[in-house]
C-alpha cells in the first residue's frame, strides 16, 4: 500500500501551514474577501474573444449574482495553431468589463514581461496549472499543476509566501489520471486535505476539472459542500461559437441555476454565498 504523503517537508519554514496562521487567510479584492466565511465565485469566459462576447458573459454573470470576472487574454494552449488570446487588447476589453458591473477581474499571466501591462487591467493574476512551477511568475491564485501532488502544490505557495506575498488563493482544477471520461479528474479530497493543512484560501474549478458542461453544476455543489471557498467558473453566452473549451462552458442559464442552487448546499456546511454590495460603483475607472 502506498503510505500517504506528509505534510510539506519540515526541513522548510513553511509558511504555507495552518500552524503558521491557525485562523487563515482572507485575501481582499476590491470589495470582495477570498477566504472568510463568505463563498465567492468567479465567473466568465475561457478567452476574451472580442468586446461584444466578453461584455454579454459579464453581463450574465454578473446578473446572476457573480463576485468576479474571469477571463483570458494569453492563452495558454495545447496546439501553437489554436486561439492564443488576444494579448493586451484582450486585457482592456476584460478591465473594461469588469469595471462596468462592478466586478474585480481575475485573468492569466504567462510570463513575467506581461507583469506590467497587466497590472493596470487585472485585480487578481492568475498562475495556470502549466506554470505551477515557474517559481519567477508566481502570484496571487495558484492553480494547481496536472501532475502536481498536493505537497508540490503547496510548496509552490511557499515560494509566493516566502517571497513576501501574503495575498495567496490555490485552485484546485483536476489532476491527470487513467480517467478519460473527464478532462481531468476533480481532487475533491484535496480540497479538504489543503484546507486542513494550510490557512490559504482554495478556490475550485469545474470547469476545467470536467471538461463538461453538464458535470459543472455537480461539481462546484460538492466543491462548497467539501469546504472550498470559492469557485472559478467558465461562461459564455454562445458556447458553441467559443474559440476556446465551449463544450464545459456554462450558458448563462445554466449559470443562473448554479448561483441559485449554491445558498441551499452551503447552509448546509455553516457558510454563506458573498453578498454583492450594488453594482455601482464601479471597482476600477472604466475609460471611454
Ligand atoms: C484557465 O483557467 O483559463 C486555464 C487555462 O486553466 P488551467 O491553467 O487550470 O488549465
Ligand atoms: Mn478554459
Amino acid at each position: 500500500m502506498r503510505p500517504t504523503s506528509p505534510a510539506v517537508d519540515p526541513s522548510v519554514p513553511a509558511r504555507v501551514l495552518r500552524s503558521a496562521r491557525p485562523s487563515g487567510t482572507r485575501v481582499s479584492v476590491g470589495p470582495v474577501e477570498i477566504g472568510g466565511p463568505a463563498f465567492v465565485v468567479a465567473a466568465g469566459p475561457c478567452a476574451v474573444e472580442s468586446a461584444a462576447q466578453t461584455e454579454s458573459a459579464a453581463e450574465a454573470v454578473a446578473a446572476s449574482g457573480a463576485h468576479l470576472l474571469r477571463g483570458g487574454a494569453y492563452k495558454p494552449r495545447t496546439s501553437p495553431y489554436a486561439f492564443q488570446g488576444l494579448g493586451e487588447a484582450g486585457l482592456s476589453i476584460l478591465g473594461r468589463s469588469g469595471g462596468r458591473h462592478g466586478l474585480p477581474v481575475v485573468a492569466e499571466v504567462l510570463e513575467t514581461s506581461q507583469l506590467a501591462s497587466m497590472i493596470d487591467h487585472v485585480d487578481v493574476l492568475q498562475v495556470g496549472a502549466r506554470n505551477m512551477q515557474n517559481f519567477a511568475l508566481l502570484r496571487a491564485l495558484l492553480k494547481r499543476g496536472f501532475a502536481a501532488t498536493v505537497d508540490e502544490w503547496l510548496l509552490a505557495a511557499e515560494y509566493l509566501l516566502d517571497g513576501g506575498n501574503t495575498q495567496v488563493i490555490l485552485c484546485e482544477r483536476g489532476i491527470r489520471t487513467f480517467e478519460t471520461a473527464t478532462r481531468n479528474t476533480l481532487d475533491l479530497a484535496s480540497v479538504a486535505l489543503v484546507k486542513q493543512r494550510s490557512h490559504l484560501p482554495v478556490l475550485v474549478d469545474p470547469s476545467h476539472a470536467t471538461g463538461l458542461r453538464e458535470l459543472v453544476i455537480p461539481m462546484a455543489l460538492a466543491a462548497a459542500a467539501a469546504g472550498a471557498d470559492g469557485l472559478l467558473v467558465e461562461v459564455h453566452a454562445r458556447p458553441e461559437e467559443a474559440l476556446c473549451d465551449g463544450r464545459q462552458a456554462l450558458t448563462p442559464e445554466l449559470f443562473s441555476e448554479l448561483m441559485q442552487r449554491l445558498p441551499p448546499v452551503l447552509e448546509a456546511v455553516g457558510r454563506t454565498l458573498h453578498r454583492r454590495v450594488a453594482a455601482s460603483p464601479a471597482v476600477r475607472a472604466v475609460s471611454p
